[in-house]
């Protein structure tokens, strides 16, 4: 598009965070949030100051995978006038979710999501008393659509992380996200193959529910690396729907194994 620029707009003030990395993915449904959780909270197991900022405005998921569904809605600090994110799991979280009434629909429009990007960069009191953070994890809205391109020029980001599952429809979706971040010059760091094969606990058998190494073919295609491929797997869906990530609450666990390796990648 003609209106498209390299790079992000200014923002008011510099923000005190060292990298911003988002997370994303070409369609919905695919894992994106919990990659975005569980590499937030493995970052922090890691001794960094990270904070997570839930950027998923069509189903803001955070609050509940980190057990903030219940949290009090965030207070302005009276002297910064800053809202004062909630720490989960030793991360710094913020999500439309914890801002709006959870059983409102949303319906955003390009200047909505702007304000409320720039709201959540510089009105979120992210350094507080400990100083800045060193990675702010972004959950990127699914798909590749206005409000995906806008936050991708808007958020000075270091670089973005593709979540797929290793089937066709999602791979092609996962290709134009890598086009849309590579057109606004932010670099792809690699992309997560999730939902990647299921181990039965009964019998051990291993199956290939979306097929099997698509995710590495097109990585090699694309020419990014493949930073992780990460099996369908109950307890990951029960620790996230508990508000307790598998990469802490089970950190024995192959899964929370290659989400640790995942945050020594990115
Ligand atoms: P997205 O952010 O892409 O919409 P979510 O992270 O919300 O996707 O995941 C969708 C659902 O799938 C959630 O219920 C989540 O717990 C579950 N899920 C995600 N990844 C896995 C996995 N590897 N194994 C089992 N369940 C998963």
């Amino acid at each position: 598009a003609p209106s498209m620029k390299k790079g992000p707009a200014p923002l008011r003030e510099k923000l005190p965070i060292k990298h911003i990395v988002a997370v994303a993915s070409g369609k919905g449904g695919v894992g994106k949030s919990t990659v975005a959780v569980n590499l937030a909270v493995a970052l922090a197991m890691d001794g960094l100051k990270v904070g997570l900022m839930d950027a998923d405005i069509y189903g803001p998921s955070v609050p509940m995978m980190l057990g903030l569904q219940n949290a009090p809605r965030p207070v302005v600090d009276a002297d910064t006038k800053k809202l004062i994110p909630h720490i989960a799991h030793g991360v710094k979280a913020m999500s439309m979710g914890m801002l709006v009434d959870a059983s409102s629909p949303m319906i955003w429009r390009g200047p909505m999501i702007q304000s409320a990007i720039r709201q959540f960069l510089e009105d979120v009191d992210w350094a507080g008393s400990d100083g800045e953070l060193d990675v702010l994890v972004v959950d990127m809205p699914p798909g590749t659509g206005d409000a995906q391109l806008t936050l991708a020029q808007k958020v000075p980001l270091s670089g973005a992380v593709i979540v797929s599952t290793p089937q066709d429809i999602a791979l092609i979706d996962a290709r134009k996200g890598i086009a849309m971040f590579e057109k606004v010059g932010v670099k792809v760091l690699g992309l997560v193959e999730n939902m990647s094969y299921f181990c039965c606990p009964g019998c051990n058998t291993r199956t290939d529910i979306f097929g099997h190494g698509g995710a590495r073919d097109e990585a090699a295609k694309m020419n990014v690396p493949l930073l992780a491929d990460i099996p369908l797997q109950a307890e990951i869906r029960m620790l996230s729907d508990a508000g307790t990530p598998v990469v802490s609450a089970r950190p024995g666990l192959a899964e929370a194994q290659s989400y640790r390796a995942l945050a020594r990648d990115v």
